[in-house]
């Protein structure tokens, strides 16, 4: 083990199959402290046949083991029990996925390691609670629809909130009595495998999740193409959820595709101006800017704009920026060196497609060799430029000007994507126009980013497929049975009978 700050790093990571943990078979990539800008662990990927290893230890806990049979109480003291155990160990939790994602450490112990072990909470009261349907319309017959565990599923997530996301995933596979293996992004593993193994430490019982590590074409790709998965939850971008449907495709697996966007932040003259400021610096530059919800196309109203925008650009250059175990950092490095580059490109682009940056738009030597790019802010010429259009995932925010309530719905909803938007006003009729005008699955109205566990969370066109969230997850993870029973026997017609 390398001696860490306050926790340890594991020198080589592998699998978790059946209950425990498991040498990789395949090749050995490192695994990234993007503040460092070095490796500070190694990564042993799952080959094709560790994967159907893994795929089986599930199958045999479908099913012969006792989860899927298991009652809800007693589900649900084990989702209780991992929520519990996820709480006790958040600091050490946050403590890895700084390390390996660069994620500044407040956001992680605030925000991310309470949603993941609330996730577990929230699905262990929705099981107490969840209801079943009865149909007696037909004369003479009762039918009961029953929810089955659908069997097993294949949960896969990206590097951004690795924690965060998996963990989502997971409870709400299991809570309904299906079994996984779970693949992380192979840039982040550290944390996932960590709760993966005290969800164990809690009482989870051996195959119920296993967990491969690995590059998505060769380990993430053999896992959705396994014949015996039979649900794939997959988080990332748009064009590998494309692949992942069409190779989930070739045995019919149903799957929910969480994937990308390039939300809308539209700030009315009539808004609160100073709270929408705020909302727009949270919505572009939290999470280093590397989350699927990001307001990443700021749109503000002609009669506000320059001086929303001077303000804006004036708190982007004020960010605390730096090493993102530090209290005080609000922005961390990017979480690769791809991405760093990725954004810097855009920067040129933009320039190129003859958008103004008004700040930042370069990488910051003087940090050392962690991937840190500056915040950044341009003024795009028009909506339909690359800049505005593309997910860049970054700390990279587009400004734009809009008149009015139609010229703001033409603007947002000129997009291949539609996860969310976020609307800044306090006059009603404007709001209610936007609200139902919006083509996103989810409008929050004066507000940055608030979940909402039980209602549905998705996107619209390119953005997704399905939903996350209660009855959302019950009706993926689970299959249903009709049985019909005759209240008296009914009549038969006796064929071939005197
Ligand atoms: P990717 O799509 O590249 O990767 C996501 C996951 O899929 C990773 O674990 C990756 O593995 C794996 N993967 C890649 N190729 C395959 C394949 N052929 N078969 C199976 N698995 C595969 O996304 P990023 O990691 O770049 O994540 C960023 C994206 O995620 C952004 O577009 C973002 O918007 C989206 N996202 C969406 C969210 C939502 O809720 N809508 C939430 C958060 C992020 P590996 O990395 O090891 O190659």
């Amino acid at each position: 083990m390398t001696a860490g700050a306050a926790f340890s790093l594991p020198a080589l990571l592998g699998a978790w199959i059946d209950g425990r943990p498991c040498a990789g078979d395949g090749e050995q990539w490192p695994v990234f402290n993007p503040a460092l800008g070095r490796p500070v662990s190694v990564l042993a990927e799952s080959s094709a046949s560790q994967v159907d290893a893994a795929v089986k230890a599930a199958v045999t806990a479908f099913e012969r083991g006792p989860w899927p049979r298991a009652s809800v109480e007693h589900r649900q003291g084990v989702l209780r029990a991992i929520q519990a155990q996820l709480l006790r160990h958040a600091e050490e939790l946050a403590w890895l996925e700084c390390q390996n994602t660069g994620i500044v450490l407040r956001e992680l112990r605030q925000r991310h390691l309470p949603r993941a072990a609330a996730n577990f909470g929230f699905f262990a009261d929705y099981i107490g609670q969840s209801a079943g349907q009865v149909y007696r319309q037909t004369p003479g017959y009762t039918s009961t629809v029953v929810r089955e565990p659908a069997g097993v599923a294949a949960l896969i997530s990206p590097w951004n909130a690795p924690v965060a996301l998996s963990s989502m995933q997971i409870a709400s596979a299991i809570a309904f009595g299906a079994t996984c293996v779970v693949k992380p992004s192979e840039q982040s593993p550290l944390a996932v495998l960590r709760m993966v193994e005290l969800m164990h430490e809690a009482g989870l019982p051996p195959g119920v999740v296993n967990l491969v590590n690995g590059r998505g074409p060769l380990t993430g790709e053999a896992l959705v193409a396994h014949p015996d998965v039979r649900r794939v939850c997959f988080t990332g971008g748009t064009e590998t959820g494309r692949h992942i449907m069409q190779t989930a495709a070739g045995h019919l697996a149903p799957c929910t595709l969480e994937l990308g966007g390039k939300s809308a932040n539209i700030v009315f003259e009539s808004a609160d101006l100073g709270r929408a400021l705020d909302g727009a610096l949270l919505g572009i530059f939290s999470n280093n800017g590397q989350q699927c919800l990001a307001g990443s196309r700021i749109l503000v109203q002609r009669s506000v704009f320059d001086d929303f925008v001077e303000r804006f650009v004036e708190r982007a250059r004020r960010l605390r920026i730096g090493d993102p175990m530090d209290e005080a950092t609000e922005l961390g490095p990017l979480a690769s060196q791809a991405q760093l580059q990725r954004v810097l490109r855009y920067a040129a682009l933009a320039r190129e497609e003859g958008g103004r940056v008004l700040t930042g738009g370069a990488a910051i030597p003087a940090l050392g060799p962690g991937f840190y790019a500056e915040p950044t802010a341009v003024l795009v010429p028009g909506n339909a430029c690359r800049v505005a259009q593309d997910e860049i995932f970054g700390p990279f925010a587009t400004l734009l000007p809009f008149d009015g309530v139609e010229d703001a719905l033409a603007i947002a909803n000129a997009s291949r994507y539609g996860l969310v938007s976020y609307v800044w006003s306090d006059h009603l009729p404007t709001v209610t126009a936007m609200t139902e005008g919006l083509r996103t699955g989810v409008v929050w109205v004066n507000t940055p980013m608030t979940r909402e566990l039980r209602a549905p969370f998705g996107g619209f066109k390119e953005s997704g497929v399905g939903r996350q969230g209660g009855a959302a997850c019950e009706a993926f993870f689970t299959e249903e049975k009709v049985v019909t029973v005759p209240i008296v026997p009914p009549v038969l017609r006796r064929l071939g009978g005197q």
